[in-house]
């Protein structure tokens, strides 16, 4: 049995205006200081208190969030008694407003023990939960995954339930004007690398191929024009779209190898994520190679483009999405990352040991052991095309 799972997704221009039509009484901003300095914040309230429903805001959601932070929010909305969670920024912020939000109505559950196999969580009585997005990358406006740091353990806490997914998500192109190119070209490497491996994984499934084959023919066409001109609002509101729709797709199929490695990778480096999973994509899908030709083949035609004869799709494909980094000034190896190589060498066994524990490995098409980790990433350092 399977299931698929998705937020009321409200998209395209005035998108956010589907705010002023929510039924209620007090909201729960989550968000980080920078979306309030860029005055998103004003625009979300104003569209509240058209609904009547005023507000409290907690800016102080940082980058890879802690569980420390959550806790912070948990407390402030037990005391405001909010019936909607507002989470307004990227998915550092909307993973925040998840745990936040079953904590608050489950104080019988701790976040950090949120996981697959608690059926029945019961949400949506106290309170329902609104994620805006203003990057297009991350996709978890649509997600029912968190990822969380737990500060005074040094250790991430992945965090999956299906009853978590927001119950609406407002992808309002709006919203994302405002970011800069670097961060519109790393996070839209991590819904490339979304989609890629939510066509591509052992979990794959008919309900999420076609979303994931979109999305990657949207990213191919838009990344590059959003990253080049951010007031281009066409290309802002097909990433915008390309984003939630790939997290929609992997989410419902998993995430694997690229996304296995760049997490070992930015727990070490401190890479931002899609950066991380982005650089890796190439590699992991040479990696893969045989063992999945034929979607590789699949996505190469979606592209309009060809394979050459005696060249293998897997090739095609991994050139096609490092021209595309090329293009989006995205670093295509660690050394281009600025990493030395002493450092490197020094942080190997850590690398191997996050990579060989992450939950992403699983589906992946083709697993690597310890050796052939280390190896991928001595390649993808060199920014070598995988032989092996
Ligand atoms: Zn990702």
């Amino acid at each position: 049995m399977w299931y698929f799972v998705v937020p009321e997704v409200v998209f395209g221009q005035d998108a956010l205006s589907r705010l002023a039509e929510l039924k209620g009484k007090s909201a729960f901003i989550v968000t980080d200081k920078n979306i309030v300095n860029l005055g998103l914040i004003d625009k979300v309230k104003e569209q509240l208190s058209q609904a009547g429903i005023t507000s409290k805001v907690f800016d102080e959601v940082e980058p890879d969030p802690s569980l420390q932070t959550v806790r912070k929010g948990i407390s402030l909305m037990s005391q405001h008694k909010p019936d909607w969670v507002v989470a307004v920024g990227g998915g550092s912020v909307m993973d925040a407003a998840k745990a936040m939000r079953v904590e608050y109505e489950r104080p019988d559950i701790k976040a950090e023990e949120i996981n697959p196999f608690i059926s029945d969580l019961g949400l949506g009585i106290k309170c329902k939960l609104v994620c805006v997005a203003t990057t297009s990358g991350t996709g978890a406006e649509a997600t029912f995954a968190v990822v969380l740091t737990d500060t005074a353990d040094q250790r991430k806490l992945s965090l999956i339930n299906r009853e978590i997914v927001p119950d609406i998500a407002i992808v309002d192109p709006e919203l994302a004007r405002a970011m800069p190119p670097g961060i519109t070209s790393n996070t839209g490497m991590d819904a490339l690398t979304h989609a890629v491996e939510g066509f591509s994984c052992t979990w794959k499934n008919d309900f999420t191929d076609g979303l994931c084959i979109r999305a990657i023919q949207l990213i191919f066409v838009y990344l590059p024009r959003a990253v080049k001109d951010g007031n281009d609002m066409e290309a802002r509101e097909k990433m915008h779209n390309a984003a939630c729709i790939a997290g929609i797709g992997f989410i419902n199929a998993l995430a694997a190898l690229a996304h296995a490695t760049g997490h070992s990778l930015g727990a070490v480096f401190h890479t931002p994520h899609g950066r991380a999973v982005g650089l890796f994509l190439p590699y992991t899908i040479e990696f893969i190679g045989e063992a999945r030709e034929e979607l590789w083949a699949e996505i190469v035609y979606s592209l309009k483009l060809e394979v050459p004869k005696g060249k293998k799709a897997a090739s095609v494909l991994a050139q096609a999405i490092r021209d595309l980094a090329r293009t989006i000034k995205e670093p295509l190896s660690l050394k281009e990352l600025g990493i030395p190589s002493d450092k490197l060498n020094s942080s190997m066994q850590k690398l191997i040991d996050n990579t060989m524990a992450d939950g992403s490995l699983i589906v992946s098409a083709r697993v690597p052991n310890e050796e052939e980790t280390e190896k991928l990433f001595r390649y993808a350092y060199e920014g070598k095309s995988i032989d092996f």
